[in-house]
């Protein structure tokens, strides 16, 4: 099978598997236009990705018939270039940053929905809002007009055993319950992006929405490169 076929294959088996509610977000970072192409082909409408640049590229080739999920870590920086590609951001995790996308999105018409990502594990090394602060945080976001609070995302752990990330998911699950009921961020909350491809089925199962796969899908990335 040539890789490319592979892909097609991927994605048709996890699309397969995942539950009606929940939407499949291709994480791209590492891949080739032509491989995300694939994978669009396959049936993928939302493409996760973690460098503007590298999204700028891929969308040249493919277009406006998928939605573009901005899920690395935003540089202030690369804000314009961003509310210009991405039709959703997935981790804002600061007030200045929220700001910075606002103001872009005024200038140009548009409003931008985002999740804000938290630091369900409360690690230092990892960006997100810490759990006790995502309540205050929410309510500063949303006296912003040109973004609009659409739930929260998570990393969660990276180690071998999916379970370890678990209390993580609950956690970021309860939160968002919490503000949900809360009515804070209103009706259009209601997003919980949460799981990659070693941990998407627990994730699904505490409450996500949304699954980030890349792995799965395309392969073990041959590089990394730092966010
Ligand atoms: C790379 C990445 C993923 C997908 O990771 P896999 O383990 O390859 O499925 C999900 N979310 C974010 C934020 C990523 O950077």
């Amino acid at each position: 099978m040539t890789s490319l076929s592979r892909i097609r294959n991927n994605v048709r088996s996890v699309l397969d598997e995942l539950p009606g509610h929940v939407q499949l977000v291709a994480a791209g970072k590492t891949r080739t236009p032509e491989e995300l192409l694939e994978a669009v082909e396959a049936g993928v409408g939302i493409i996760g990705e973690n460098y503007v640049q590298e999204a700028e590229t891929a969308k040249k080739v493919i277009g406006s018939r998928v939605k573009w999920h901005f899920i690395g870590h935003l540089q202030k920086n690369k804000v314009n270039k961003a509310v210009d590609l991405f039709d959703m951001i997935e981790t804002v995790d600061s007030v200045s940053l929220a700001e910075r996308i606002d103001r872009r999105c005024e200038k140009s018409g548009k409003v931008m929905p985002v999740l804000v990502e938290v630091n369900s594990g409360e690690e230092p090394s990892k960006s997100g809002v810490m759990p006790e602060d995502t309540v205050r945080f929410i309510e500063e976001l949303v006296r912003l007009s040109n973004i609009e609070v659409r739930g929260l995302m998570t990393m969660g752990p990276f180690t071998e055993d999916p379970e370890d990330a678990r209390p993580c998911f609950a956690r970021t699950r309860s939160i968002f319950t919490r503000i949900r009921d809360l009515g804070i961020a209103g009706t259009g909350f209601r997003h919980l992006s949460m799981g990659m491809t070693g941990s998407y089925r627990v994730a699904i199962e505490e409450g996500a929405d949304m699954v980030r796969i890349g792995t799965l899908i395309f392969g073990e990335r041959e590089y990394r490169k730092k966010g």
